[in-house]
C-alpha cells in the first residue's frame, strides 16, 4: 500500500531461528539479517517492527500481504518469484549434509538414499531431496534446531539445511558431536522477500547498493562469517 509514502512503521518478518542470520540472544533478536536491515531501514529511512516466525508462514504472509518485507534466508527461486517479489541478492549459500562425528557412510547426497534425514517444512532443501534424492526418508520440522537435537539424540541419520546455518551449529552448537560432510549444493543466493509489485522494492534495492559501497555491507559480512573469500 503506501507504507512508504505515509512513512508508516513497517512490519519486517524474520525466520524464529536461523544462526547466524536472525536468532534469539536474550530477550532481543540479532544476526546477519537482522543488522543487514537495520542498516538498509537506516539508510532508507524506514519505519519498522520485526515479526519473527516460522519460516514455513513467511512466503504466505507475503502472498497476503500481512509482511511488509522478509528477511530469513530466503532462497531467491523462480517458483517463488511468481508469487513473491525478491530484492536484489545479497548472499551467496546452497546446502550441506551434517551427521554425527563417528558416521563414516555418508558422504555425498546419494549416501541419503534409504537414510532417516531431518528437514525444515517449507524450505528449498525439501524439495531438493525430493527430486534428487527420493529414496531418502524425510523428517519434517517447522524449526531447524529440533532436527539438529534429533541428530544430536541418534534419531535420524543426518541434517540436509542451507550451508552457512550448518556450519555454523556444527562450529557453535554441536558440541564436537556433528560433522559438516561437504556441499551439496552451490549458487544459491537469498534475497530479501516483498509482496508482488511492492514499491519498497527499488527502495530497498538502492539502499543495498549503498551500504555496499560505503564497506557497511562488507563489515557485516565479516562480523558474522569472516573475510568475504
Ligand atoms: N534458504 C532456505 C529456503 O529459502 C530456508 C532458510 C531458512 O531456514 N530460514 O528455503
Amino acid at each position: 500500500g503506501n507504507a512508504i509514502a505515509q512513512n508508516k512503521e513497517l512490519v519486517v518478518a524474520t525466520d524464529t531461528a536461523f544462526v547466524p542470520f536472525e536468532f534469539k540472544q536474550g530477550e532481543t533478536y540479532t544476526g546477519f539479517d537482522i543488522e543487514l536491515w537495520a542498516a538498509i531501514a537506516k539508510q532508507a529511512g524506514l519505519k519498522y517492527r520485526l515479526q519473527p516466525m516460522d519460516f514455513n508462514g513467511i512466503i504466505p504472509g507475503l502472498q497476503t500481504r500481512n509482511i511488509d518485507a522478509a528477511l530469513a534466508g530466503i532462497t531467491i527461486r523462480d517458483d517463488r518469484k511468481k508469487v513473491i517479489d525478491f530484492s536484489d541478492p545479497y548472499y551467496e549459500s546452497g546446502l550441506a549434509i551434517l551427521v554425527g562425528s563417528n558416521n563414516n557412510t555418508i558422504k555425498t547426497a546419494k549416501d541419503l538414499a534409504g537414510k532417516t534425514v531431518a528437514v525444515k517444512i517449507g524450505t528449498a532443501t525439501v524439495d531438493y531431496l525430493k527430486k534428487n534424492v527420493p529414496e531418502a526418508k524425510l523428517k519434517l520440522f517447522p524449526n531447524i534446531d529440533n532436527a539438529f537435537l534429533e541428530l544430536a539424540t541418534g534419531r535420524v541419520d543426518a541434517v540436509v539445511h542451507d550451508t552457512p546455518n550448518v556450519q555454523y551449529y556444527a562450529k557453535t552448537g554441536g558440541q564436537g558431536k556433528v560433522k559438516v560432510v561437504g556441499a551439496l549444493k552451490s549458487g544459491d543466493y537469498y534475497g530479501i522477500g516483498f509482496p508482488k509489485d511492492s514499491k519498497l522494492v527499488p527502495v530497498v534495492n538502492k539502499a543495498l547498493k549503498e551500504i555496499k559501497a560505503n564497506g557497511q555491507y562488507d563489515a557485516l559480512y565479516e562480523k558474522w562469517f569472516g573475510k568475504a573469500p
